[in-house]
């Protein structure tokens, strides 16, 4: 418990001056917290790693965050998770999203639990609070790629992968 407060802290802190995509810009936080929330209450999910792991898993992708200090503070297990859903930005944006497919069932469970989680939050998150500018192909494409995705670590989770397919049908319809 006091780890994923201090987890919590952390990424409060790298995430201070970034927003969410959504018109309202909401604070970049509430989305990993977001992802503990599915995972504990709506999944049940009670290892201290996975919960740790998805409050950090967008600081070294998107904050001036290294793997050591995630080690340091967190350990080693949490931090490993964290770096098995972390893009590699050196890469073009298409390559890292075919790479993503293609290495979902590859990554540890504990890591698929935290990716599982951050697609059903995006799923729900473009439903409700999508990004301002998209358009509903761009949106429809994205549900399709994060079913991709899923669909690569299936088996994992039935009760999380359930509730990622409900926030499927919520894809909105062609224009
Ligand atoms: P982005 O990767 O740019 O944006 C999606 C990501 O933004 C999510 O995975 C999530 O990542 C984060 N995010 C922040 N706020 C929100 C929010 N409110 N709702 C949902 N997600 C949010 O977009 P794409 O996945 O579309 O990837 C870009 C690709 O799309 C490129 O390959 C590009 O070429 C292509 N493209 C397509 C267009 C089209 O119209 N079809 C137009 C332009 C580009 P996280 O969980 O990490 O925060
Ligand atoms: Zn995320």
């Amino acid at each position: 418990m006091n780890m994923l407060i201090r987890a919590t802290a952390f990424a409060a802190d790298r995430h201070r001056n970034q927003r969410r995509k959504d018109a309202e810009a909401s604070p970049y936080i509430n989305h990993p917290i977001a992802l503990a929330d599915v995972l504990a209450n709506e999944g049940d999910v009670a290892d201290e790693a996975v919960l740790v792991a998805a409050i950090l898993h967008d600081t070294i992708e998107d904050t001036e965050t290294s793997m050591d200090e995630l080690v340091a503070q967190f350990g080693r297990e949490a931090a490993a998770i964290v770096a098995e859903v972390t893009d590699d930005k050196t890469l073009p944006k298409a390559e890292r999203k075919r790479l993503q497919v293609e290495h979902a069932s590859a990554i540890s469970g504990k890591a698929q639990l935290v990716k599982l989680a951050d697609k059903i939050c995006n799923l729900r998150d473009i439903a409700a609070c999508p990004p301002a500018d998209w358009s509903v192909e761009r949106k429809r494409e994205y549900f399709d790629w994060a079913k991709a995705v899923v669909d690569g670590l299936r088996g994992v989770h039935p009760v999380l992968e359930a509730a990622f397919d409900r926030a499927y049908e919520a894809k909105p319809l062609a224009g």
